[in-house]
């Protein structure tokens, strides 16, 4: 009898043990059992071919008649037709060659999926199927799969779905007792099965409904085991000690609060106590500050900066870029007025002094700003990821802000926070608006603070695509616009894909950690080149002398983009934000924090490689100054197209949340075709972010339950030992990720 730690080895067969290793990574019998069907073809139910109509979901039983692979546009393009007799009809496969190996002229299988039309022509594309092994016949081969609902799985090179059938049925038929590792009240409060019941059940079901009990199940194993990690997390930080920060009726706050130009929002004067009440704690604030471009979270975090200064600590703040660094300097060093200059002949008694370090410094600056970091004279040090480098070191820090975390890394955030001797508060900030479970999920040890107003007089972005292919003359149209704009006195940004023609990697779409992380749970596998395709692209470089000899000639054009020296960038921005540039031609450096009020205008070049929410955050830089903000987004995209789509979403709307939502839906739809087959062993398999919204909640409470009087499991020990290994599989992912 096998238990789940057993290996395949010896249980299936060597040849096909090794197979599934190669193909899905699996060794062990969890591993093969972890390995869940897709859907179920109903033995008995097949369709007629010529009876098909558009739209309907079936199962045909069929031969394939022929085989054909060609390419276009740079996809493989299996296209195979198969016959019932009836009819014939067309399956389509993209990217994925290696299936003409398995799918031969003459074999017979069982094909599902929804029922689409190509010219005119009936087809599946991408169906999932299982084909008749070779020699059996059909009727005999029917019968020999044991159940009368047939199993369907992600298939891969040697390993086709009946097969992985068949290595499943011998692992079930071998199986002994399995340990459930959820609680046995947590079972029967839900109603699930065991977990070697569910185990059963998704492989060989009785009925559908009892598959579906059983994935239930098994999805909220992951749930909760996911929810169980992140308790743990914030048990951990809530055990930590750190040095309370109490804001005082008459310091620095109520001064910088007393010469402040404007009122708060209510929105920011709720995060503003929320995050006070956070920092008087003994234990360190972990918040996720989360607000649309422009909502006002600069000057909240500077508060909180300012609150640990009065008590004579340090403030950190981490910006993802340099540009972004420098622009967070002038704009705080604006705000705080004579604040900014303690100790010199200007300056009011009681203010503090800024320190700027990032990697571009000449060697002299760093070592004057290294010097007032560790005397303490700093009280707000703003910087990239040259901070968390080994010279640095602070004399009090208190507080660590992060400037639009999704582009760092936990180990980065750590790595400053070991940078103080106890634990410091830690606020972080993000302009990307995240649906509530995907939250509760990916930042799920961060308590989490949301602006959802923006200051008042701030006129809504108006937003158009322009589609290329079908009105070639709008662009031409746009052009006279940006000539317009700058004859009204103001200023437009035109941001291009990459810097320069023909090159690749460092200006493709970056790919946040963030976004890793949902689309992991998703289960989806992205890559840069999903979001942002290999063909030709609009390219810095190519466009500004372009548009400066062409269609723009007369405007003062300058570029900037991240390969340019830092002093070259620091002046085109200075010069940008001083007005003496018209048209800044960008790639998205200009993305995050970049505040020039006096931009109007945006023109996004090919906008179809830019994900949704990066599109939104872009857009978000003009309007800034009480002047109506337009935004333009050309794209070459095929009419009715998914990207097409996409872009005409972000035009119809200017709700981040919702942008979000279709951003995550949108690259589900896209893991269909693109996802890697190799199997990763990943516990996170059937758990949807969006789609398990209710699950997850179940789950989060459920686990709340479980730990608040058991922190560390110890009543559940097999459970406790789930959740480290998943903790462990976190950690080696980000470890892969450098
Ligand atoms: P975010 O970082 O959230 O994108 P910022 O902090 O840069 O937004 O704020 C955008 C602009 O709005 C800044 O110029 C800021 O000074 C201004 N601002 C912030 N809060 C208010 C307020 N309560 N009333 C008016 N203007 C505000
Ligand atoms: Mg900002």
């Amino acid at each position: 009898m096998a238990v789940l730690s057993d290996r395949l080895k010896g249980i299936i067969g060597d040849r096909s043990a090794e197979a599934l290793t190669k193909v899905f990574g699996a060794t062990t019998v969890e591993d093969l059992l972890r390995h869940y069907p897709r859907r179920y073809v109903v033995r008995g139910e097949f369709s007629d071919i010529s009876g098909l109509l558009e739209g309907d979901e079936v199962t045909v039983l069929a031969e394939i008649a022929a085989v054909k692979s060609r390419r276009a546009n740079g996809r493989n393009i299996l296209e195979v037709n198969v016959t019932d007799g009836s009819a014939v009809m067309s399956l389509t496969f993209f990217n994925q060659p290696w299936r003409e190996k398995e799918l031969k002229i003459g074999k017979t299988g069982m094909f599902a999926g929804k029922v689409g039309s190509f010219n005119g022509k009936r087809q599946l594309s991408h169906p999932d199927y299982q084909l008749i092994p070779d020699g059996d016949d059909v009727d005999s081969a029917l019968a020999a799969f044991a159940g009368k609902y047939l199993p369907v799985y992600p298939a891969g090179g040697k390993m086709p779905s009946w097969k992985i059938s068949q290595c499943v049925e011998l692992v079930l038929d071998s199986l002994d007792e399995v340990e459930d590792y959820l609680p046995e009240s947590v079972i029967k409060e839900l109603g699930y099965p065991t977990l070697k019941q569910a185990l059963i059940s998704i492989h060989k079901p009785e009925s559908l409904e009892a598959a579906d009990l059983a994935r239930l199940r098994l999805t909220f194993d992951e749930a909760i085991l996911l929810q169980l990690l992140l308790a743990g997390r914030r048990a951990e930080i809530k055990a930590l000690d750190a040095t309370p920060r109490k804001i005082s009726t008459n310091g620095l706050v109520s001064v910088f609060e007393s010469n402040l130009p404007f009122k708060y929002t209510s929105g920011q004067i709720e995060v503003n106590s929320e995050i006070a009440e956070d920092m008087q704690k003994p234990h360190p604030m972990h918040r996720l500050l989360q607000g649309e471009v422009g909502s006002g979270k600069t000057v909240i975090a500077l508060r909180a900066m300012l609150s640990v200064i009065e008590s004579g600590g340090q403030a950190a703040l981490l910006a993802p870029t340099e540009v972004l660094a420098t622009q967070h300097l002038k704009t705080i060093t604006k705000l705080l007025g004579d604040l900014a200059q303690a100790g010199t002949l200007q300056g009011s008694g009681e203010g503090t002094q800024l320190a700027l370090l990032t990697g571009s410094m000449s060697a002299a600056q760093k070592r004057e700003a290294l010097g007032k970091i560790s005397n303490g004279e700093a009280g707000i040090v703003i910087g990239t990821h040259a901070l968390i480098s080994e010279g640095v070191e602070f004399r009090d820090l208190a507080l660590v802000v992060v400037d639009e975390q999704h582009r760092f890394g936990v180990e980065q955030r750590d790595a400053l926070r070991m940078k103080a001797a106890k634990p410091p508060h830690l606020l972080v900030m993000t302009a990307t608006p995240i649906p509530r479970t995907v939250a509760m999920t990916i930042f799920g040890d961060l308590d989490v603070s949301t602006l959802r107003q923006l200051p008042s007089g701030r006129i809504p972005i108006e937003t158009h695509v322009i589609p290329v292919l079908e009105k070639p003359h709008f662009l031409e149209r746009a052009w006279e616009r940006v000539k317009e704009e700058v004859g009204k006195g103001r200023q437009v940004y035109i941001v291009a894909p990459r810097i320069s023609e023909g090159e690749s990697d460092e200006t493709k779409v970056k790919i946040s950690e963030a976004d890793i992380a949902m689309a992991k749970l998703m289960g989806d596998e992205i890559t840069s080149d999903e979001l942002s395709g290999g063909e030709k692209m609009t390219s810095v470089e190519e466009l500004a002398p372009k548009l400066a000899t062409g269609a723009l000639k007369g405007l003062k054009l300058a570029p900037l983009h991240g390969r340019q020296s830092s002093d070259v960038k620091d002046e085109t921005m200075s010069a940008f934000a001083q007005g003496e540039i018209d048209v800044l031609v960008a790639t998205t450096v200009i993305e995050v924090g970049v505040d020039v009020p006096n931009a109007s205008m945006m023109v996004i070049m090919d906008a179809d490689r830019f994900g949704v929410s990066q599109l939104h955050q872009l857009r978000g830089r003009v309007g800034r100054g009480g002047t109506p903000g337009l935004c333009l987004l050309v794209s070459g995209a095929v009419p009715e197209s998914t990207a097409m789509a996409r872009l005409t979403a972000v035009a119809g709307t200017l709700d981040g949340f919702e942008l979000s939502r279709i951003d995550l839906d949108q690259r589900r739809e896209g893991d269909v075709l693109g996802r890697a087959q190799s199997g990763t062993k990943s516990h996170l398999r059937l758990l949807r972010v969006l789609r398990d919204e209710a699950l997850i909640e179940e789950a989060r409470r459920v686990a709340n339950e479980l730990v608040s009087s058991d922190s560390k499991l110890a009543k559940h020990p097999a459970l406790a030992a789930q959740v480290s290994l998943l903790k462990e599989e976190e950690r080696s992912a980000f470890l892969d990720k450098g």
